[in-house]
């Protein structure tokens, strides 16, 4: 399962074929991670200080963060892609075919400018998290997108 949270400063990205519940993320900052609660994470429960020095102690690499860049990454699912917005402008795009084995990522891409601050990866998990909620599976002919669902 993958998963993606966010707050103003940064972006969460989950594995749980990763997490093998050592719980390093609970006792550093019990807030943000409840695994009582559902969702599990939730990142207005603590500061993003803490929330980073957490993830940094996750032994199992099931945890990951970035900063959020002020970019916001959404579903167009009418397209069949997720999409990256620097305000009002569109900056990158995921894109996906539904077949008759479930959804296949064929493209992913970031303007120039934009490269390097983790929205191709965002791009990919929103992908894979709504194929997830929506029991689809999912396959990858993009290479990039294909090296994160393997990661
Ligand atoms: S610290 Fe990492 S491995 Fe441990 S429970 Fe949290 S996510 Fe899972």
């Amino acid at each position: 399962m993958h998963r993606l949270y966010e707050n103003d400063d940064i972006v969460v990205f989950w594995n749980s074929e990763k997490c093998f519940h050592a719980k390093r993320c609970v006792h550093g900052s019990p807030g943000c991670f409840d695994p009582k609660r559902k969702p599990w994470i939730d990142l207005k429960q603590a500061e993003t200080k803490e929330i980073w020095q957490a993830i940094s102690e996750c032994p199992s690499g099931a945890l990951s963060c970035l900063y959020r860049h002020e970019i916001d990454v959404k579903m167009d699912a009418d397209n069949c892609r997720s999409v990256a917005f620097d305000g009002d402008k569109e900056i990158g795009e995921c894109n996906y075919r539904v077949n008759e084995e479930g959804w296949n990522i064929y493209h992913t891409g970031v303007q120039d400018d934009y490269k390097g601050k983790g929205i191709a990866k965002r791009l990919v998990y929103k992908i894979l998290e709504e194929a997830e909620r929506n029991c689809v599976e999912i396959s990858a002919t993009c290479s990039y997108a294909k090296k994160v669902i393997e990661s």
